[in-house]
């Protein structure tokens, strides 16, 4: 069986900006605290757009573990 691996999004550094949000917004959300919420569990499929949106945090907030 394939590892599960799990996006993880750390409120603590994420500044809201929403740009996860505009490149995957089946993946992330902004929560009522205005910062990223995951909201999909991470399939490998959409590996691309998940890695676009890690690569593109100017926080560098998200992970992906
Ligand atoms: Fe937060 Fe990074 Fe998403 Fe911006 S791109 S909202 S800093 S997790």
């Amino acid at each position: 069986m394939a590892e599960e691996k799990k996006i993880l999004v750390d409120k603590e550094k994420c500044i809201g900006c929403g740009s996860c949000v505009d490149i995957a917004e089946e993946y992330f959300t902004l929560g009522d605290d205005g910062k990223s919420e995951v909201i999909k569990d991470y399939d490998e499929a959409d590996k691309d757009i998940v890695g676009e949106a890690i690569d593109g945090c100017p926080a560098d907030a998200i992970t992906l573990e």
